[in-house]
């Protein structure tokens, strides 16, 4: 039996599936899921992420949590979080770069939000030395101040996408035919969840949701709007999403996602004003959106860059160049990428960012 298998069945049973019970199979399954079962990332999997280019990355992001520890007055007891931490190459580059900040590491717990059994493994090799724990529900974060990262975890979620057709939306499905998944449509349909996209779509525009967001908005930031804190989030996307964004990953090439289920990474694009809005909501402020390139430029990427280069010659000095470009360039990541900073009102931002 393979995934594909698993999910002809399904719809048999019980008709077309939505993009996002297809992405969570995908995904998720604990059999067959392409997190459950293994490691992708890195130059030999399936995809490359920021931490994984270069140590730069967690190290500047480090010293911005730091510094809103800092600024927030060092509170002696709070929660470094992580959603969706890979190998935890990032929190390992976060906790290396902070080392030296005085009671920074006494006062930190660390905690992990990561649905992989495979990926927690390679979490805890990864931070043998720090003493994570894993949280299996994000409400069991303690009541605590808490500082929180996510890189490219929210494009991992399970989006549903929708067809306008009048004032209606038709939800974009996936059924069989034969032995082979298709997309199809459902019928038409209103949807409460889209009502302010009336304004801006046309007839036949494709906008997507990402419903599994709303509630970790919601919660993280609330800790931080009642504990103190802040969050950065890092992804792939824009403001305000529209279009198919839901794209596969093999092997660093695109593929067709209904092709080889299990075996492909899975994403979709962040829509982040849904996240900023679900912030607020919770009491929280949040910052302007901002390009990762500017982001890591404002906390002094190119002077740490400078200093790992000194010692470095020939191959080394290039792909630390390399790295820094990819990481940094309006034509690589620098743009494509953005992040978004969540914060008390009543505190200063995260630095890097703007109100
Ligand atoms: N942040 C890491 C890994 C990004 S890949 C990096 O930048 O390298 C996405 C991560 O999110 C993986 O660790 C994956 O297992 C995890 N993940 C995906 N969906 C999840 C979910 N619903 N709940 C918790 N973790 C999830």
């Amino acid at each position: 039996m393979s995934l594909k298998d698993h999910l002809l069945a399904q719809i048999a049973l019980n008709g077309p599936m939505s993009v996002a019970e297809f992405m969570t199979e995908c995904l998720l399954n604990p059999k067959f899921g392409y997190y459950s079962t293994h490691d992708p990332l890195g130059a030999q999997g399936d995809f490359i992420t920021a931490p994984e280019i270069s140590q730069m990355f967690g190290e500047v992001i480090g010293l911005s949590l730091a510094q809103s520890w800092s600024d927030q007055g060092k509170p002696d007891k709070f929660i470094l979080a992580e959603l969706g931490p890979g190998r935890g190459t990032l929190m390992a580059d976060i906790l290396r770069a902070t080392g030296r900040v005085p009671g920074f590491h006494a006062a930190a717990e660390i905690v992990l939000f990561e649905a992989s059994p495979a990926l927690r493994d390679r979490q805890a090799q990864t931070l043998s030395n720090h003493n994570p724990r894993w949280i299996d529900s994000l409400t069991d974060l303690p009541e605590a101040p808490l500082f929180l990262v996510a890189n490219e975890f929210f494009d991992a979620l399970p989006i549903r996408q929708f067809l306008r057709e009048g004032e209606g939306w038709r939800e974009r499905l996936i059924g069989a035919e034969g032995e082979s998944l298709t997309f199809g449509l459902g019928p038409n349909t209103s949807q409460v969840a889209l009502a302010d996209r009336i304004t801006d779509t046309e007839d036949g525009d494709l906008v997507e949701l990402c419903p599994t967001a709303i509630p970790i908005l919601t919660v993280t930031a609330g800790r931080i709007a009642s504990h103190g804190g802040a969050a950065l989030i890092i992804d792939y996307g824009d403001w305000h999403s529209l279009g198919d964004t839901f794209q596969a990953l093999r092997s660093h090439e695109r593929v067709d996602p209904l092709q080889a289920p299990g075996h492909a990474d899975l994403t979709a694009h962040v829509d982040f004003e849904p996240l900023a809005l679900a912030a607020h909501a919770a009491g929280c402020a949040h910052t302007k959106l901002t390009p990762q390139g500017v982001f890591l430029e404002r906390l002094g990427i190119t002077a740490r860059a400078q200093a790992l280069a000194t010692p470095l010659g020939g191959s080394e000095l290039e792909t630390l160049i390399a790295a820094h470009r990819r990481l940094t360039h309006p034509e690589e990541m620098g743009n494509l990428f953005k992040v978004l900073g969540l914060y008390p009102s009543y505190a200063a931002p995260p630095p890097g960012l703007e109100p």
